[in-house]
């Protein structure tokens, strides 16, 4: 049977890097999620953030095709496994999830190399330190019978990721295995009041 694993984490957390050498390491094809989203999956357009919105029941569907027979899309390997990469792909109905996690002091350097803007460096970070990805993964496979696996990025190569990623799925037997790591020394959320100026009111 073809099984998809998404792999998924705050940008910059080693998806793309890691994604590719699970794929390598499971035989599986690789799909960009991120990038096919920029090909037309999408539902419009975000102005504000300035990217577009991904059209999830578009995204099932394509990454669906071939899951019955090993179809068009499972030729290039044998049982048509699939590697999915990217922040959104713990919605695309998987059967393993694997959120990859890395400190915020070391995510915000991997961030500001990218030459973001301080405002999107400051969000995702914020987002890592908080467990947003997480949360999301627990919330989008609850109810179904699929493992969600994190694992902390930060002091490993992407390769002794991979590596240790697989062994996690194969001994995972469907449970998750979360809870590795505690961000929350890094939480350091402005107050909007503060951010203005403005004094900050205590509630009575
Ligand atoms: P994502 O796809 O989650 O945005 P990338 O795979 O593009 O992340 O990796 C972001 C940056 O961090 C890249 O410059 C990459 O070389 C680096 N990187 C990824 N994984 C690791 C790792 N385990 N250790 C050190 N650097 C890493
Ligand atoms: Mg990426």
């Amino acid at each position: 049977m073809s099984k998809k694993v998404a792999v998924t984490g705050t940008p910059g957390v080693g998806k793309t890097k890691i994604a590719r050498l699970l794929a390598e390491e499971l035989d599986a094809e690789y799909f960009d999620v991120t990038e096919e989203v920029r090909e037309g999956s999408s539902a419009g357009y975000d102005y504000d953030r300035g990217v577009p919105v991904a059209d999830i029941k578009a995204l099932r569907d394509t990454v669906s095709d071939g899951d019955e027979d090993g179809g068009e899309d499972g030729d290039e390997n044998g049982d048509g496994n699939v590697v999915l990469d990217g922040h959104i792909s713990h919605h695309l109905r998987p059967d393993a999830v694997v959120v990859l996690r890395c400190r915020p002091d070391v995510l915000r350097e991997r961030l500001v190399e990218r030459d973001w803007d301080d405002e999107k460096v400051r969000e995702n970070v914020e987002s890592e330190a908080l467990d947003i990805l997480l949360a999301e993964a627990l919330g989008a496979t609850r109810g179904r019978d699929v493992p969600v696996i994190e694992f902390d990025t930060t002091d490993s190569t992407p390769e002794e990721a991979a590596e240790r990623i697989v062994r996690a799925l194969e001994e995972s037997e469907g449970e998750d295995s979360i809870g590795v790591v505690d961000w929350s020394d890094h939480i350091d959320i402005e107050i909007e009041g503060e951010r203005e100026g403005k004094e900050r009111e205590v509630p009575d």
